[in-house]
């Protein structure tokens, strides 16, 4: 893991993360609610470019790296990372919506799987899943725990379930930049340092597969896809580690069936 000083937050700056926190989670669940059969992902995308200025605040991912989209949108086998296009979303499938937004120089990051209608019992168990294995490592995001135990409990989950966890892309601390130490894997060994402070921001989230653990980047040099075109499942909050429970600075209803 990495050796890089991770940042400790306090006083102003917390209050900080957290409106960003709370400003990500509404326009996630706004864009959430626009997710209907025969709209394309491009739509979805404008739409959230204009909620994103009508708040106020920026992409975190516009230009990062050259990041194409104001959000990422993924379809099914699309993993993270997707870019809205002229794909329309259809009944029965599910789409990843990743929000990263600056508000005043600070950044939140949150992310959610929608389902699309009535999806398959399998695909519903994914969901879930992916979703309970968040929640999993955010009841390790805990002043004095190591963060090798909170990877580990994802993993832990997800593979008790019968499902798998992508290893290429990871969580990461967030704050002023959209990635900053440490990485948070959605793999790791119990009890491998760093210890958890409080005052450290992380932004935890789960890639996780129906199949193979294995994936790939389109062409487009963004898309990531699983091998096998599986689907893949991806939820995410950005949480605040204090001595006693941690704090969701992306707070937002679970799913439920
Ligand atoms: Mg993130």
């Amino acid at each position: 893991m990495t050796k890089e000083k991770i940042n400790i937050r306090g006083g102003r700056q917390v209050e900080m993360m957290r409106r960003a926190g709370e400003t990500a989670s509404n326009i996630l669940q706004q864009v959430a609610k626009s997710i209907k059969p025969g709209v394309t992902t491009k739509e979805v995308d404008e739409y959230a470019r204009d909620l994103i200025a009508r708040n106020g605040c920026k992409s975190a991912f516009l230009g990062y790296r050259n990041f194409p989209g104001n959000i990422c949108i993924s379809v099914n086998e699309e993993v993270v990372h997707g870019i809205g296009g002229p794909r329309k979303v259809n009944y029965g499938d599910i789409v990843k919506i990743d929000v990263g937004i600056i508000r005043d120089g600070w950044v939140g990051d949150n992310a959610l799987t929608v389902p699309v209608g009535t999806v398959s019992p399998e695909v519903q168990r994914l969901l879930m899943a992916t979703e309970e294995s968040l929640h999993t490592a955010i009841d390790h995001a805990r002043h004095g725990e190591m963060l090798g135990t909170l990877c580990h409990s994802i993993e832990e989950h997800v593979v008790a379930k019968g499902f798998t966890v992508v290893r290429e892309f990871v969580g990461h601390g967030v704050g002023r930049r959209l990635h900053e130490p440490p990485q948070v894997p959605n793999y790791g060994k119990r009890g491998e340092k760093p210890r958890l402070r409080e005052g450290m921001i992380l932004a935890i989230e789960p890639m996780v597969n129906e199949g193979t653990a294995r994936v790939k980047v389109l062409a487009d040099k963004w898309t990531v896809v699983t091998m096998d075109r599986k689907p893949s499942a991806h939820f995410e909050h950005t949480v605040l580690i204090r001595k006693g429970d941690p704090e969701i600075l992306t707070p937002r209803p679970r799913l439920t069936f």
